[in-house]
């Protein structure tokens, strides 16, 4: 009997004490009680592991653990994940904004059925059942008459011929939500509205400030305060490495301010480096006090979500697609603009030998000993590239990636 290697089992420093055990694979939990750690040290059967057998969390000695693992992750949802970027033009002119390197332009409505298309490709040939479709920018909501005509004929000629359930997600810098806005996103079925707040309000207003010079953050807490009990929120935050210790004077402010923390989710993100500006950041120094960090926000009633980068690189896989302005399709958002690294083009109806390119990049499959390879999947692909100038080397961050993790569970789940 053991636990298998992509199951964590850490300690429950809490009064009950035990372990908590963590599938890295399906993102599952259970508390286990010292006689239960016991008797699986031991590797004595009994009773009182029969709901950790039945739930995978013990298994035989002799259980192929990587083709579990290898069937977990190479998987082909059944999901769609579409990002589309109506445009590049933003009402905010942010200090670090990564699209700083592309034209500003924008779809118009001539291409909707471009978008169309390609998601009745997606139905059609890859017999995806579930769209989830996300937008984002520049600041998408500058084009919302854009996202409404784009739904009017999604409506019709998607969800009017074909039985598929769909949701949408809008990542937006917040400014200008409003009641119009809301509404719309409420009847097409909206799960999150994702807004950035860098700090507090005075770090923030000098990093994210308006084209008209005004301040922003006042504005995006008054819109998170009115429409949260509506439609849930998540809060990114970007911090440098070497800065966390601000982030506890951002959530001091945020419980102060949020009418209701319960109703929002926090999602720090570490400011990555790119290829115009490459500072070799080692994301490893800050592990210690970010795992306070998250561990003080728990306590103020503030959930922080789980991830680093993205959740986890999924650029391998056909099943995620970001669409740009110009019509180009990416296999991750910090590749757009990098036409080299497009797919495709949905106004073109071009391939380019990229898509089988990408759809072999599954450098996991060289990790599959590796505990926590489905939360990192091989490392990112464009970390690697900007930090080595080739997108198929592997950076492996196990250390950093494991004890994050493990704070993480710890500052949640400690009982
Ligand atoms: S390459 Fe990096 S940024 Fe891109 S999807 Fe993967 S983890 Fe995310
Ligand atoms: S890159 Fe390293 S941490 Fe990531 S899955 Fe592979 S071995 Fe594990």
């Amino acid at each position: 009997m053991k636990i298998p290697n992509y199951v964590l089992a850490i300690e429950n420093t809490g009064k009950k004490g035990g372990q908590i055990l963590y599938n890295t694979i399906n993102g599952s939990k259970v508390l286990i009680t010292p006689k239960q750690e016991m008797l699986i040290k031991q590797k004595r059967n009994s009773e009182k592991l029969k709901g950790l057998w039945e739930k995978g969390y013990i298994v035989r000695d002799d259980y192929d653990e990587k083709e579990y693992v290898y069937k977990g992750l190479s998987n082909i949802s059944k999901t769609y994940n579409l990002t589309v970027l109506p445009t590049y033009e933003c009402n905010m002119k942010c200090e670090y904004c990564f699209e700083s390197h592309v034209a500003k332009e924008s779809m118009e409505k001539k291409h909707i059925g471009c978008l169309i298309d390609r998601i009745i490709q997606k139905i059609e040939y890859d017999k995806k059942t579930k769209i989830r479709i996300a937008f984002t920018g520049g600041e998408p909501l500058i084009r919302f008459n854009f996202i409404k005509l784009f739904f009017e004929q999604f409506q019709k000629k998607v969800l009017g011929k074909y039985n598929i359930d769909y949701e949408i997600t809008v990542i937006t810098n917040g400014s200008l939500l409003n009641r119009r806005i809301i509404n719309f996103l409420k009847q097409n079925n909206c799960v999150g509205i994702q807004v950035t707040l860098d700090g507090v309000k005075e770090k923030h207003d000098r990093l994210r400030r308006l084209k008209n010079g005004d301040n922003s953050y006042e504005l995006i807490i008054d819109n998170i305060n009115a429409f949260m009990t509506e439609i849930p929120f998540v809060i990114r935050s970007n911090y440098k490495v070497g800065e966390e210790k601000e982030l506890y004077s951002f959530i001091d402010e945020l419980a102060e301010k949020i009418n209701d923390r319960k109703l929002i989710k926090l999602k720090l993100r570490s400011i990555m480096d790119t290829l115009e500006n490459r500072q070799y950041t080692k994301q490893s120094k800050n592990i210690d006090n970010l795992g306070k960090v998250i561990e003080y926000a728990f306590k103020k009633g503030i959930e922080v979500l789980q991830g680093s980068i993205c959740d986890m690189c999924r650029i391998y896989s056909s099943s995620n697609e970001y669409i740009v302005p110009n019509g180009y399709i990416y296999r991750c958002l910090m590749l757009v603009g990098y036409e080299q690294f497009a797919i495709g083009n949905i106004f073109e109806k071009v391939r380019n030998g990229q898509e089988e390119f990408f759809n072999n990049l599954n450098i996991w499959k060289s990790c599959l000993d590796c505990p926590i390879v489905s939360l990192c999947a091989g490392g990112c692909r464009y970390e690697a590239y900007v930090k080595t100038g080739d997108i198929t080397k592997k950076l492996c961050k196990y250390k950093e990636i494991k004890e994050l993790t493990t704070k993480f569970i710890k500052a949640k789940y400690i009982l």
